[in-house]
């Protein structure tokens, strides 16, 4: 037999697949054998754990990162009318953790580069809304430009579902702002199932924060909506957090697979490549098409069972302030597979399906 006969079938390639072995069930059945399943011992070592990786003085964990965002943006003093700067093109947690507290999230454009928050267009709407606080993340693992956003006056916080575990310029992710924020969802950088963390150095968000995710033995208050971790979920992500470092010198490693394989001057005009500052995480591969929309492309790649994704979902109301890269990134943002687990076959699979059909549309 051939090469070509002894291959196997084509597999699915998911747009997500997640990295766990023994590690991680050992480790959660350690945690249902204890006994103990509410927020206890492996919550609290989660949290020096997420202090010795980021560097600051407090880490608490709560039950997602909406809750997080959520109990970080109330300790940080937004109460009903104010307003809270959030990148337009980012995830509808951020807006959700704002209107919680009915107070108005503020769409603000983001930088073609990274697709975080636009520094410049943060100044202008602090000079029209006066904000309380400015949500930034570090999308698809790009930093954010947080130094030049916020003040004394003005906090931000710095969302790292995307990035965490390393830092830029000696600055770790997380440690980067007043408040970092962290999410453990099944598919992030660090998967829990569910969970989140909210990290800082000052004493009274992290005390706000402790006091608020639970309810128990306090007055009734409509923002205490029981936001606590679990065991199996704190014992699950402290062994992700073990092979942290080497998840992301794989998904680093995939990901200049991509550029190297992906970069092509004939397709100079159909699609762009991620931004590739020296310091990032790669989280996800994201291409800006420029001739078909992102819709097109995940829906030509499936007859290649490939899954790529529109990353993000607009949930901007219809009448919000123009956000022209932001409109485009919603519109032409293509995340292709990338994660620890894809294989260099399953990446070639890939790569292989998207010039084929960038020929194709070269020629439309
Ligand atoms: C997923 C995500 C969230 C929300 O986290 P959950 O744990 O799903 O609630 C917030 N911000 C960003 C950037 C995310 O990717």
């Amino acid at each position: 037999m051939g090469p070509s006969a002894q291959r196997k079938m084509p597999k699915l390639i998911p747009h997500n697949r997640l990295t766990f072995g023994d590690a991680e069930c050992e480790s959660v059945v350690r945690a249902v054998r204890s006994g103990q399943w509410a927020q206890g011992a492996r919550v609290e070592e989660l949290e020096t754990q997420l202090c010795r990786i980021s560097g600051v003085r407090h880490a608490v964990c709560v039950a997602s990162g909406l809750g997080a965002l959520r109990l970080a943006v109330g300790a940080l003093g937004v109460r009903a009318g104010d307003r809270v700067l959030v990148p337009a093109y980012s995830c509808v947690a951020l807006a959700n953790a704002v209107l919680a507290w009915d107070a108005s999230p503020i769409p603000v454009d983001v930088e073609t580069e990274s697709w975080t928050i636009d520094h410049l267009k943060c100044t202008r709407e602090c000079d029209a809304w006066s904000p309380r606080a400015v949500i930034a993340v570090n999308t698809f693992g790009a930093p954010a430009d947080v130094e030049r956003i916020g003040s004394e006056d003005l906090p931000v916080i710095e969302d790292c579902a995307h990035a965490f575990g390393s830092g830029i310029r000696g600055k770790p992710f997380g440690a980067r702002a007043q408040v970092g924020v962290l999410s453990f969802y099944a598919t992030k950088l660090i998967g829990g199932g569910e969970g989140g963390a909210v990290l800082t150095n000052r004493s009274a968000v992290a005390e706000s924060v402790r006091q608020a995710r639970d309810y128990g033995d306090q007055l009734a208050d409509g923002h205490r909506l029981n936001d606590k971790m679990n065991e199996l979920e704190a014992a699950l992500v402290l062994a992700q957090l073990d092979r942290l470092p080497e998840m992301i010198r794989k998904r680093a490693m995939l990901a200049e697979r991509y550029v190297e394989r992906l970069s092509n001057p004939k397709f100079g005009g159909i699609f762009r490549m991620p931004g590739r500052m020296s310091e990032r995480i790669w989280y996800r591969f994201a291409l800006e098409m420029l001739t078909v929309s992102a819709e097109k492309v995940v829906k030509d790649l499936l007859q290649f069972d490939v899954h790529a994704a529109l990353p993000i979902t607009d949930w901007r109301p219809t009448g919000s302030a123009a956000a022209p890269v932001s409109d485009r990134a919603y519109r032409n943002l293509v995340s292709l597979p990338l994660y620890p687990t894809l294989t260099v076959e399953e990446q070639d699979t890939v790569v292989d399906a998207f010039l084929g059909l960038c020929e194709g549309y070269t020629r439309a």
